[in-house]
């Protein structure tokens, strides 16, 4: 019999878990206007919001604390980062940011001005409001399999040449600074990119002379699924497919709280010193010294040895299997997910899943609060409260997607917690028939206000 797979560590510290009843959890949500956002941590039992800054670290991580260097500046945590990201990435410049989105900030300041064009495929939210905030235009070129959530398709992310060459024809390198490529990519469903679309998407901006970018978030698990997935690189290792993948890259932000492994913290890489320079200017007023970017020392040698961690094989082995094994019982109730499953996250589609209700009604939300009152699970939805509304109209924006987001944090979670998720999530969908409408906006903040939107029921 083949032997299943088990996670490559075991646990030495635990986290006690707060128990509530459905009665409590449909009061507090109604208290917190609907938004999960909004609920204390001690009111959630699994937490599947964000797969952001809530992973566990591991022992060598812990030791990496103490032995952290809090000089102010050339500190040897710095130095074993600057390391670590070379030897991964082949980038030998590094700014370290205090989170991903503080590094898009200092990356834009120096390179999108008003009216440009930033293509890649669906860019993260935080990406997005960054450009929108300089009047810029985040334009989505993924491909259109992706946006088929039956569809099975093995790099969803990638991105579609014809639509970026058009870009490139009638917009041309006087506006578009920079192509932006999310590894894996988000907003599509944790979908990855492949090695030979990268390829082909490097080839192409050097024709029109513009830099490509990598949001590498999930640079490692876009690795692993390379590995599974490109017959080129079956027998490399991950360590191996990374550098691959960053050879056809300008530069990278990186949010490391996602396959950094560690609770908080970014940064920004790249190959030229003159970007270099000027970011590090912006670095310097937004975030703090060159060295530590708004980071502690013993935070910057915990994420050295993460980026570590984060590309062995056994771990995203364990990893990806575990969020595999969430969206595969899902699948054997019948509940429609989207396909292939992400690397982080099992995405649930509201609009199947409540055929009954519109857009207007916040489907996806609808069924986010349905599953928490359910179980106390929360996630988080990827669909029109995110998408916000059209700068410009300030209408609604309707994405082709609305989904139910269950990110699942980073070494945190055992496989009977994943089975107590499943089967919430069935009871919801045989009660799906009694829910007859969903959510609309009470109020809202003007940028990313899915964060604080406050709602009531329609
Ligand atoms: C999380 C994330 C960001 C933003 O990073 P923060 O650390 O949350 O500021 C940007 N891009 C992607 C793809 C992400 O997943």
């Amino acid at each position: 019999m083949k032997l299943p797979f088990i996670e490559p560590y075991r646990i030495k510290t635990v986290e006690e878990i707060k128990f509530s009843t459905r009665e409590e959890r449909s009061r507090w949500i109604e208290e917190k206007h609907f938004n999960l956002f909004n609920l204390e941590s001690d009111k959630v039992i699994i937490d599947l919001l964000t797969d952001s800054g809530t992973g566990a670290m591991s022992d060598k991580q812990w030791a990496e604390m103490m032995l952290g260097d809090e000089s102010y500046a050339g500190s040897r945590s710095f130095q074993k980062l600057q390391n670590t990201i070379e030897k991964l990435t082949g980038f030998p410049y590094l700014i370290p940011t205090h989170q991903g989105r503080a590094a898009e900030n200092v990356l834009f300041s120096v390179m999108v001005k008003e009216g440009n064009i930033i293509p890649g495929n669906t860019h993260f939210d935080t990406t997005k409001g960054h450009i929108e905030f300089r009047k810029a235009h985040a334009v989505d070129c993924t491909i259109d399999e992706a946006f088929e959530v039956d569809r099975e398709h093995p790099f969803k992310g990638n991105i579609d040449l014809k639509k970026l060459e058009n870009l490139y024809q009638k917009h041309g390198k006087e506006n578009i600074p920079l192509t932006l490529i999310t590894v894996t990519c988000n907003s599509s469903g944790g979908q990855p990119v492949s090695i030979e679309n990268i390829r082909a998407v490097k080839k192409l901006s050097d024709q029109y002379g513009i830099p490509v970018f990598f949001d590498a978030a999930r640079f490692a698990e876009n690795a692993y699924f390379i590995k599974q997935r490109e017959e080129e690189f079956r027998d490399q290792s991950i360590k191996a497919i990374v550098k691959e993948m960053f050879s056809y890259a300008d530069g990278m932000t990186m949010s490391s709280k996602k396959d950094g492994l560690v609770n908080i913290g970014g940064f920004l890489a790249m190959h030229d010193e003159k970007l270099y320079q000027e970011a590090g200017n912006f670095g310097i007023i937004y975030e703090g010294y060159l060295t530590y970017g708004g980071l502690a020392g013993r935070d910057l040698g915990a994420l050295a040895q993460g980026l570590d961690e984060a590309t062995e094989y056994d771990y995203l082995h364990a990893r990806i299997s575990q969020v595999e094994y969430l969206g595969e019982k899902l699948r054997s109730f019948g509940i429609p997910i989207q396909y292939p499953i992400g690397g982080h996250a099992v995405f649930v589609d509201a609009l199947q899943f409540y055929p009954q209700l519109s857009r207007e009604d916040f489907p996806a939300q609808t069924l986010g609060i349905e599953l928490y009152k359910e179980a106390g699970v929360r996630g988080v939805e990827i669909g029109t409260l995110l998408a916000d509304r059209d700068p410009e109209t300030r209408k609604n924006r309707y994405p082709k997607l609305e989904l139910l987001r269950l990110a699942i944090p980073r070494r945190t979670y055992t496989q009977n917690h994943l089975d107590y998720i499943a089967t919430a999530l069935k009871n919801v969908y045989d009660r799906r028939d009694e829910i007859k409408s969903g959510y609309e906006i009470e109020w809202e903040a003007p940028i990313l206000r899915h964060f604080t939107v406050k709602l009531k029921k329609k």
